[in-house]
């Protein structure tokens, strides 16, 4: 048997370890197109832009773990076309065949269209060489612009900040982090932000960029009409999923790829895993594609289960964190727009949590600087115990008691 992994990131690394950990003795090949050792993502928006750090990579997995596991990983090849009936994959290095073949692609970097978007000094963040550019660049940047303030651009906000430079920040929606906070923490985050001195545009988006004499960025025009000086632009609008190989091998995609609750396509032969995957969660009204290390690692260990003939639903809890200067940002579940809401903690004191309800019932939670609310937030969603409202508010309660107190919370029925 062989099992073909297309994507040596997170998600697809997790899969070829847990394969062995769950028994799976038959041949594993991973294909990365990415040359080098696989590595992680989340450091190379954060530390390894910090003033005076050394810029060294944080291998995914040990220096011997390819060889000690019996996994050949195919570097800097790039997987280009799927023959389903013939059950193999051609690359730019030769064909490989599978018994199953497993999706873990990931997503690129959405890129902006406007004039001036090609000019040098018009970053982005995605891979370990932006990350080395933008490592070079920094100590030498004055006046920053970052195009969209969501997670990857105002964490880039904090880096430059940290290198003392003057940062802008323009972003299209009324709110930063709008996709995937409830108001009221992007509210803070807003204050937040602007008293650490960022200019934080929100309503207003790109129009063009414009060069200097020396053919470098040198300003950004938003759509209010206004200039911004900028040496040095980071353009954080988002990513789309790498779907196209897939598609082209008649798999359905929608905003990724379509897999069932056990993460298979509708070809039993074929599994989607990580940032690519649009999968059906019991966690959200409805399909989800979520670009996060948590889905990334348990949907890879949850492949690994099915590819072994399990055939139970995939159903973990969504969790996610952003360490932006001095803010970490930890979230557990999925906020929805009609959830009730309820702060816990001083937000004056850039320490506290905001609880999300749902029916009643606790179903997301938000923290700024709480981990303790944090981990005990994921306890009690993972386990499925009700939390109600009236349970929160009344005297003492924390929810970190509340996953010691087992008596006082019943299960979701
Ligand atoms: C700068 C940055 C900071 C982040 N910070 C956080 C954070 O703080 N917290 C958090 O939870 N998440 C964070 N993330 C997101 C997290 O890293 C991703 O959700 C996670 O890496 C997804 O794993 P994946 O395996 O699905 O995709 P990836 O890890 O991106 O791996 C996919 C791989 O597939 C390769 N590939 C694609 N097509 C082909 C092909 N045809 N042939 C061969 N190879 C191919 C790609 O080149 C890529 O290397 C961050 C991401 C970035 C970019």
């Amino acid at each position: 048997m062989s099992v073909v992994i297309i994507g040596a990131g997170q998600a697809g690394l997790q899969l070829a370890d847990s394969l062995r950990t769950e028994g799976y003795d038959g041949k594993i090949e991973v294909i990365g197109e990415e040359f080098g050792v696989p590595y992680q993502r989340p450091p190379l928006s954060k530390d390894y832009l910090a003033p005076g750090k050394e810029a060294a990579p944080l291998p995914l997995r040990g220096p011997s773990f390819f060889l000690d596991k019996h996994i050949t990983l195919h570097a800097g090849v790039r997987a280009l076309t799927v023959d389903r009936p013939e059950r193999t994959v051609k690359t730019t290095e030769g064909m490989l065949e599978y018994d199953h073949l497993v999706f873990a692609t990931g997503a690129r970097n959405r890129m902006l269209s406007c004039p001036g978007a090609l000019l040098p000094g018009v970053h982005g963040l995605k891979t370990l060489s932006d990350a080395e550019a933008l490592h070079m660049a920094l100590p030498a940047a004055r006046n920053i612009v970052i195009i969209g303030a969501g997670f990857i651009g105002l964490e880039f906000a904090a880096a430059a900040l940290a290198h003392g430079c003057n940062v802008t920040v323009l972003e299209f929606a009324p709110r930063p982090m709008g996709r995937a906070l409830t108001p009221v923490m992007s509210e803070w985050f807003a204050g937040a932000l602007r008293s650490q001195g960022i200019s934080l545009r929100l309503d207003e988006g790109i129009e063009r960029f414009e060069p200097g004499t020396d053919g470098r960025v040198a300003a950004a025009i938003s759509t209010s009409g206004a200039s911004y000086p900028a040496d040095l632009v980071l353009v954080g609008i988002g990513v789309q999923p790498n779907d196209t190989l897939a598609r082209d091998s008649g798999i359905e995609t929608s905003n990724g790829i379509v897999v069932d609750e056990t993460l298979r396509t509708a070809d039993p032969a074929i599994l989607a895993i990580g940032d690519c995957a649009n999968f059906p969660s019991a966690h959200s009204l409805g399909n989800l594609r979520l670009e996060s290390v948590q889905n990334a690692t348990d949907q890879g260990r949850h492949a690994a289960r099915t590819i072994l003939g399990t055939e139970s639903p995939y159903n973990a809890l969504p969790w996610f964190w952003s360490t932006q200067g001095p803010y970490k940002l930890q979230m557990a579940g999925i906020p929805q727009p009609n959830d009730d809401i309820l702060i816990l903690g001083d937000q004056s004191e850039a320490k506290f949590s905001v609880l999300c309800f749902r029916q009643g019932i606790l179903a997301a939670v938000e923290s700024v600087n709480n981990a303790a609310d944090h981990m005990a937030a994921r306890k009690l969603l993972s386990a499925g115990t009700a939390i109600t409202r009236n349970l929160v508010e009344s005297e003492g309660f924390t929810l970190k008691a509340a996953t010691r107190e087992v008596s006082l919370v019943s299960p979701v029925p």
